[in-house]
């Protein structure tokens, strides 16, 4: 089965001319686009397939960071909803009004009633939490994250061999997530706060209270918790994001993270996706 697995993913890179030097193609591109709560999304791409992860970007801001890595919305295949938080759909009507040919819309029954369309709907794909589904080369795994949404779900992508995940939003790692997150190349997580900034911090104290709580976001120190006991050795590159621009900073989400790497003595590649900017691109 492994055997077939390498194999496959093998003959399936494709050697080309690019430039003048020969490189092999990868199998999967990925972008965080933009993270945290001025706005999320995320692009995953195959050869011929391309989604979003979410649409809490404007349709200009969407279209320039996709320029940027030379892509076009217009080409994009499917929408995937997290759940149903302004910073994760604010963007998802005016996109699916400016796409000529309006792509179907993934999210859980529960969570597509929350969604307001204001001329045309477009095809709206509704999945139980929990289920498999594919998007041409994508194989889909849906999970259910602890957070105080309708129906809020974390996603895992399978394509030739490969397996990333995206898992943001959520207030606590339990196992049935930790089970989901085995086997990745590639991990986008949250780090939202850290404890100690978010308890003196600008927030009202039933804020506070929702952030910490176990379905709100997660601290710098559950992710070093995660990486120090159940991080896989898997994991070739690690995104930390939704960092919280008033209750953290990407340089502290760094090192404790890098710390955690350290005591574990994983060479894991640790990115830190910075409020308002977009990462990389990151290529399997
Ligand atoms: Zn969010
Ligand atoms: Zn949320």
């Amino acid at each position: 089965m492994a055997d077939k697995t390498v194999r496959s993913t093998v003959v399936s890179r494709a050697v080309f001319l690019l430039q003048g030097s020969v490189r092999e193609a990868a199998i999967l591109k990925v972008c965080v686009l933009a993270s945290g709560s001025s706005g999320n999304a995320t692009f995953v791409a195959t050869e011929k397939t391309r989604i979003l992860i979410d649409a809490g970007l404007s349709f200009r801001e969407l279209a320039s960071r996709l320029a940027a890595i030379g892509e076009d919305p217009a080409k994009l295949d499917a929408v995937l909803i997290s759940h149903e938080h302004s910073d994760h759909v604010s963007g998802l009507p005016v996109l699916m009004r400016k796409l000529k040919c309006p792509v179907p819309v993934y999210a859980t029954h529960l969570t597509a009633t929350t969604f307001a369309w204001d001329e045309r709907a477009p095809r709206v794909e509704t999945f139980q939490a929990g289920c498999r589904f594919s998007i041409g080369e994508l194989e889909v795994d849906s999970f259910t994250i602890p957070h105080d949404a309708i129906d809020p779900v974390a996603f895992a992508f399978h394509t030739q061999g490969l397996k990333i995940a995206s898992v943001t939003d959520l207030g606590y790692i339990p196992e049935s997530i930790r089970y989901h997150l085995r086997g990745t190349q590639l991990l986008i997580l949250e780090s939202n706060h850290d404890l100690e900034m978010l308890k003196v911090g600008p927030y009202p104290w039933p804020v506070k209270q929702r952030v910490m709580g176990r379905k709100g976001h997660l601290s710098n120190d559950v992710v070093s918790e995660f990486i120090r006991e159940d991080l896989d050795s898997s994991t070739a590159t690690l995104v930390l994001g939704h960092i919280s621009e008033n209750n953290n900073h990407p340089e502290l989400v760094r090192l404790v993270a890098a710390q955690a790497l350290a005591a574990r003595s994983l060479s894991t590649n640790l990115v830190i996706a910075v409020p308002r900017r977009q990462t990389e691109v990151f290529t399997l």
